[in-house]
């Protein structure tokens, strides 16, 4: 996912998103799709087809040089149902990673779920989740910013418990070396890895669905031994994970927990 940079040979970062293919981007434009004002981005590229995809930046619109803007308007019209509905997906999904509001019934998502919040005041604190709540026993029940900072201690916690010990039980395919793994808090990226075989894992991997986990831990295992994206690196995180091209795909639509 990354651009084939040359300091990238050195460090491998993956992003949840997926990275500009090259093109000049013209200013922001605007349209008028099913009565809504969309904003979006004109990337002109070397293509021969008129793309389009929508994501945490919302609208962007890939198109050959010689499409003129009415062709390119009329493809969007044609396509507008579909831009909107994405575009409300991805509000939605970014206003549902973390509660805007620490208080019971926001939504928070866990291990791929959406649970519920359900906060109890209490002489000490304890977290539990169930199928439906993450219950938050808590002194200071209705203090949001103490509910807040608790939770998000605990879901570091997890993935700390869930998510580091699986880079040890990929990488004993690939090294004989144990890596060194940390977890991150980065915007950008789910997980990198350095020229030292250091991997770095977002904590927030463990909203993920676990199998999107696995695949992000397999990648920057891959890494220890192909420091790149090459045709032998893919087929490393195949033969670690294997079918991993659709958990591929479908951690771009998980790329909102990022900016959370
Ligand atoms: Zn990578």
């Amino acid at each position: 996912m990354d651009r084939g940079r040359g300091r990238e040979t050195r460090r491998a970062g993956l992003t949840g998103r997926p990275s500009g293919k090259g093109g000049r981007a013209s200013p922001a434009r605007r349209i008028a799709l099913c009565g809504e004002a969309v904003d979006y981005r004109l990337i002109r590229a070397r293509r021969r087809t008129i793309g389009m995809s929508v994501d945490l930046d919302g609208l962007t619109v890939r198109a050959p040089r010689w499409v003129t803007l009415r062709e390119i308007e009329d493809a969007l019209a044609e396509r507008g149902a579909w831009i909107l509905r994405t575009l409300a997906e991805w509000r939605s999904r970014q206003r549902d990673v973390l509660p805007r509001e620490w208080r019971t019934g926001a939504p928070i998502l866990y291990l791929g779920a959406e649970l519920r919040l359900a906060v109890f005041p209490s002489r000490s604190t304890a977290i539990r989740s169930d199928l439906f709540d993450l219950t938050v026993l808590h002194p200071s029940a209705h203090d949001e910013r103490e509910v807040a900072d608790t939770v998000a201690r605990w879901l570091r916690d997890e993935a700390a418990q869930r998510i580091l010990p699986r880079v040890a039980s990929f990488a004993r395919n690939v090294t004989d070396a144990l890596p060194q793994v940390r977890l991150s808090n980065a915007r950008s990226e789910w997980g990198s890895c350095n020229h030292k075989g250091e991997i770095r894992l977002n904590w927030r991997l463990i909203q993920l669905p676990p199998a999107l986990a696995d695949y992000v831990v397999a990648h920057e295992v891959a890494h220890l031994v192909e420091l790149n994206h090459s045709r032998r690196f893919w087929a490393l995180v195949e033969s670690l994970m294997p079918g991993h091209d659709a958990h591929r795909r479908a951690l771009e639509d998980w790329t909102a927990l990022l900016a959370a």
